[in-house]
């Protein structure tokens, strides 16, 4: 077969009819346990300013340097499709004084997000996140509620072997000291480091021990662990955290490679993934806490904590496992016509059995009854209606049991009570 004339852009993907009810049960779930938690919905647009993201991901970052998708507009504005949601929801908290409400503010959002990656397994150039953000508060149990939050809808949706990843990165008092004795001995490893930790090494330290290269990994497993320089403050947030996971059960560990690629955050990052045997899904959520990103921005100053996961990455993991998800449900009713007339007054009782809830099926374009009878029978009607030319003239239909072939000629206007008496006979 020759190429079809147009295809879809590099690493994005169509979601086909079939893979609907996948997005639709993560949303549901979701928006349970968003509701329980007291979260808010907000939408925000898909562009914004460039500059919001420059300023609150961090210039360095793989995100601004390589990944966004930016225009000019014919106003001459320079806008960025979104890559992550944190930094709209921190602008739309200051522009509409979100500060003045009782605090803190928890919010919630879904929708597609954009990065210009190199496409590769699980990572898309258009990808759907749904996330938490809790802006206006300090205490450790809201880094904990964001986790928990996050884990207790990817269990509901029936994943296993779950893992929180979880690592302090600290904060402006304490995290100098930590990038400058890593920069020190990702100078003194430098030739046993590659061509991208040797430039992110002067860029972005940190995004180093995020390094996939084995060789890399190795050398990096003697880096100094940002744990080991957290300052009072921070340290003591870090084990308030852990003693909250403790008491939830949720299976964790302390990896002092977390780091995250974007720069706004501060303390307490984490990601979720699912472990078995040591294989290792990659992150399907990741989040932390951001408490001088609202400041930053211009906005007071404000704590905040916040979460994302990535849907299509979800959708991976539940089909790899096989987690139940339920299809919609087929028509029990298929509805066939015979002859130009039934044809004209077939739209009007297709509305009316809508209206009664009761979900049917028809063969439009199919005009022989053995056509449509055979497309009853492929969707598994048990009773297929048929108006032909004379139950037209006469406003009958007739009802067909498939299962038993016993067929009843009824009243138009009856339709409804003989149909659901008809499946009660099922
Ligand atoms: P991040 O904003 O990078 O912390 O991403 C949060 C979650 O979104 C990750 O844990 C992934 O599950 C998902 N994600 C991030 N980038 C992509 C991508 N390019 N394609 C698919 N999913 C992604």
């Amino acid at each position: 077969m020759s190429k079809p004339k147009f295809q879809i852009p590099t690493g994005m993907h169509d979601i086909l009819p079939q893979d609907q009810v996948y997005y639709e049960k993560i949303l549901e779930t979701a928006k349970k346990v968003f509701s329980f938690y007291d979260f808010d919905k907000i939408d925000t647009p898909i562009l914004e300013d460039a500059n919001l993201f420059i300023r609150s991901v961090g210039q360095n970052t793989d995100i601004v340097e390589k990944e966004m998708f930016s225009l000019k507009t014919k106003g001459k504005d320079i806008l960025s499709l979104r890559p992550e949601g944190t930094a709209s929801i921190v602008r739309a908290y200051i522009e509409h004084g979100f500060s003045s409400l009782p605090q803190p503010v928890r919010l919630w959002y879904y929708g597609p997000f954009f990065r210009y990656e190199r496409p590769q397994a699980g990572r898309f150039r258009q990808f759907w996140q749904f996330g938490i953000e809790i802006l206006g508060e300090n205490d450790p149990i809201i880094d904990v509620q964001s986790i928990l939050t996050m884990y207790a809808i990817l269990h509901d949706l029936g994943l296993k072997n779950l893992m929180v990843r979880v690592n302090s990165i600290g904060d402006d008092n304490c995290r100098p000291l930590y990038r400058k004795a890593l920069v020190k001995f990702l100078r003194e490893k430098s030739s046993s480091l590659c061509g991208d930790c040797n430039r992110r090494a002067k860029t972005n330290p940190l995004r180093v021990l995020d390094c996939k290269n084995e060789k890399c990994q190795e050398t990096l497993s003697q880096a100094p662990q940002s744990v080991d320089f957290l300052c009072d403050s921070c340290k003591n947030h870090l084990k308030e955290v852990l003693e909250y996971l403790d008491e939830l059960k949720v299976p964790y560990c302390l990896d002092s490679k977390l780091v995250r690629g974007l720069d706004y955050y501060t303390k307490t990052v984490f990601e979720i993934e699912t472990e078995k045997d040591g294989v290792r899904s990659g992150a399907l959520a990741g989040g932390g806490r951001y408490d001088n990103l609202v400041k930053m921005l211009g906005g007071g100053d404000i704590p905040a904590c916040g979460a994302a996961a990535g849907v299509d990455r979800i959708i991976s993991a539940m089909k790899e496992i096989g987690a139940k998800v339920s299809f919609p449900s087929v028509p029990e009713i298929f509805f066939a016509q015979i002859g130009p007339l039934a044809k004209k007054k077939s739209l009007p009782i297709l509305e009316d059995l809508r209206r009664a809830n009761i979900k049917v099926g028809e063969g439009f374009g199919k005009d022989s009854l053995k056509e449509q009878l055979g497309k009853a029978s492929r969707l598994g009607a048990k009773v297929v209606i048929i108006l032909g030319q004379r139950e037209a003239l006469n406003n009958m239909i007739l009802i067909r049991n498939m299962q038993t072939a016993k067929q009843v000629e009824v009243k138009q206007e009856d339709i409804i009570k003989e149909i659901k008496n008809v499946l009660k006979e099922q």
